[in-house]
């Protein structure tokens, strides 16, 4: 019976995590002068248990998720209720997995080269299809961190534009763990203005409407500084177990 209870627990953590997430994005979005329906909530459901990541998109709205790594991915699909739930990649892709992924996801934000960006059209275009990206910046300029240098990436988009097969619908980041407000506010104040700026130039291939930032500990300011999409895992489902 223990166990039973404990689920149940878990279950109403899950639910009631994600009705107080809303109200922050409601209250957020007012902030900044938009309306609860312009930010899109992801759940990420990385490491997350297939019967907690049902529940949320069964019990509490849940339509977008995010998972980091195609093998993970793959192998927890078949057991998820994923109809009507939009599936993006957030982690880092390796080129030789583009091929696995592109037909089972929605999305990959974690463009992080111009390379990755060429296999990801070369297999579009061999399947026919048009895949949606967004573009990762490295925002904080960490070693860390995947995604475009912050200076460079406005010198790549060029190239990226001219690419067959993609659709290129806005940029993400992870900005840098910051102690300091102001600092997290700077990050996610440029990004937006990054958003403007790519958005404001109409590439070719380039259908701007997503400003992907904002996880568990910050998804407030990211919001007040212009994000429509919100990543969040650990403040849902609680601390992630890696195995
Ligand atoms: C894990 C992860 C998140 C969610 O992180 P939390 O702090 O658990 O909300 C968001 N975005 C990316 C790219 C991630 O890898």
């Amino acid at each position: 019976m223990t166990t039973n209870l404990s689920l149940d627990d878990k279950f109403y953590s899950i639910s009631e995590s994600i009705k107080i997430i809303r109200e922050n994005i409601s209250e957020a979005s007012v902030k900044s002068g938009r309306n609860y329906d312009d930010i899109k909530l992801m759940a990420v459901t990385k490491t997350v248990d297939p019967l907690y990541i049902n529940y949320s998109i069964d019990n509490c709205g849940i339509d977008l998720i995010g998972e980091n790594k195609v093998q993970e991915f793959l192998s927890k699909k078949e057991q998820l209720h994923l109809d009507g739930v939009n599936k993006h990649i957030i982690g880092h892709l390796q080129t030789n997995k583009v091929n696995k992924i592109i037909n089972e996801v929605d999305m990959i934000q974690s463009v992080d080269s111009v390379h990755l960006a060429e296999e990801i059209s070369k297999r579009s275009l061999s399947l026919n299809k048009t895949t949606h990206i967004l573009l990762e910046i490295n925002i904080g300029g960490e070693l860390s961190k995947t995604g475009f240098d912050k200076n460079e990436i406005f010198e790549n988009l060029d190239a990226i534009s001219h690419l067959p097969n993609l659709e290129i619908n806005g940029i993400m980041t992870i900005p840098p763990v910051c102690e300091d407000s102001n600092a997290l506010n700077g990050y996610f104040n440029t990004m937006s203005l990054y958003y403007d700026d790519i958005k404001s130039k109409g590439l070719r291939n380039f259908n701007m409407s997503i400003l992907s930032m904002g996880m568990s500990g910050d998804y407030i300011p990211a919001i007040e500084n212009g994000s429509n999409m919100v990543r969040i895992g650990s403040l849902i489902y609680g601390a992630r177990i890696y195995k």
